[in-house]
C-alpha cells in the first residue's frame, strides 16, 4: 500500500534526502537527519568512509588501509531512515530534481552535495605526476610506494650527487598534511629504516618543506616544531611557481635535487 512501510524501507511518501558524498560532510548530514521524517540516501562512490586525516600515516607506512577506512554500510547500518548507494554523481539535473550517476537516475526532494576537494596544482594539472596528492587510499599507497623505493634506489647508485637525489623529499605545501608527512619522513629516515640498508644511510635523507605562505616558511617556528626536530628543512615558495612546478630549479640546484616530491596544498 502506498505510504506503507515495506522491507524495512522508510514510508515512500516521505521527503526523499539525497547526498551526494560520504565523506566527513556527507555522513555527518546522515547521521543529523536520522530521526527526522525523512528518507535519506547517500550515494558514494567508495563503499567506505576514509578518515582522511590519517592519510599520511597510510602513506609513510604506519597505517594500512584497513585502519583508516570504515564501510559505509556498517556505519549507517542501524539508521533505519537511510539507505546507502554505490555510485558516481556525475550530474545534476536541478529542474527535474534528479541526481544523474554513470548508471542510472536518483530523484530527490532535498539534495546535499558532499564530494569533497581535489588538489590544488596551480593550474597545471600535468603536475600530478611528479607530486602526487593525498586525498585518496590510491594517492597514499602510489607514495608510500615512492618514499620505499627511494630508499632502496638510492642503496643501488654508485653516484653520491645521485644518492643524494634520491634521498631527497619535497613535500609540497606546509599546513598540517604537509607537515605531518614531512615529520612521518623524517620519522622513517631516522627511526624505521635507521639500520635497514648497509650501503646508504637513510638518517641522511633530506626533507624539504616548501610553503608559498610567507616569511614563516622560512623557519620552524612558528611551524610546528616536530617535523624539523627530524630532519625536515622549510622551503619558502611562491603562489605562481609552487614547489610542484619547480622540479627544474629543484633538479639543477646544486643544494636541492629531488626525486620524490608530493603534494599536501
Ligand atoms: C591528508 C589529509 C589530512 C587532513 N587532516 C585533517 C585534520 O587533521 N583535521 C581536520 O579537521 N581536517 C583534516 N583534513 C581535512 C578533512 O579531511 C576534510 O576537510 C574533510 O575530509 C572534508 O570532508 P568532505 O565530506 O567535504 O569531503 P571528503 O571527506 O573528501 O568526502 C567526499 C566523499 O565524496 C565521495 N565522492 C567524491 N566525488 C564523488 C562523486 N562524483 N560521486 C559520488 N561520490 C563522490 C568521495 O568518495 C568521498 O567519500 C585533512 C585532509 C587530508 C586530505
Amino acid at each position: 500500500m502506498k505510504g506503507e512501510k515495506e522491507h524495512g524501507q522508510p514510508p515512500a511518501q516521505l521527503p526523499h534526502v539525497v547526498i551526494g558524498g560520504g565523506g566527513f560532510g556527507g555522513l555527518n548530514v546522515a547521521r543529523s537527519l536520522r530521526r527526522a521524517p525523512v528518507r535519506v540516501t547517500l550515494i558514494d562512490r567508495r563503499n567506505f568512509h576514509l578518515f582522511q586525516p590519517l592519510l599520511y600515516q597510510l602513506a609513510t607506512g604506519g597505517l594500512s588501509p584497513a585502519n583508516i577506512a570504515a564501510p559505509l554500510r556498517a556505519i549507517l547500518k542501524r539508521q533505519q531512515n537511510t539507505r546507502v548507494l554505490l555510485g558516481q554523481v556525475v550530474d545534476v539535473d536541478v529542474p527535474r530534481r534528479a541526481v544523474q550517476l554513470t548508471d542510472g537516475v536518483v530523484g530527490y526532494d532535498m539534495l546535499v552535495v558532499a564530494t569533497g576537494v581535489t588538489h590544488n596544482y596551480f593550474g597545471h594539472p600535468h603536475w600530478a605526476r611528479w607530486a602526487p596528492g593525498l586525498k585518496t587510499v590510491e594517492d597514499a599507497t602510489e607514495m608510500r610506494a615512492r618514499i620505499f623505493l627511494a630508499f632502496k634506489a638510492a642503496e643501488r647508485e654508485t653516484d653520491p650527487a645521485r644518492i643524494r637525489s634520491w634521498l631527497t623529499f619535497v613535500v609540497v605545501g606546509a599546513w598540517p598534511t604537509g607537515v605531518e608527512l614531512a615529520g612521518a619522513l623524517g620519522e622513517i629516515a631516522h627511526d624505521t629504516l635507521r639500520r635497514d640498508f648497509k650501503g646508504i644511510d637513510p638518517t641522511q635523507a633530506r626533507i624539504v618543506l616548501v610553503e608559498a605562505a610567507g616569511p614563516t616558511a622560512s623557519r620552524c617556528r612558528p611551524w610546528p616544531r616536530w617535523p624539523c626536530s627530524r630532519g625536515a628543512t622549510p622551503r619558502a615558495g611562491s603562489p605562481s611557481r609552487p614547489a610542484a612546478a619547480r622540479q627544474e630549479p629543484l633538479r639543477s640546484s646544486a643544494s636541492s635535487p629531488s626525486a620524490t616530491r608530493t603534494t599536501a596544498a
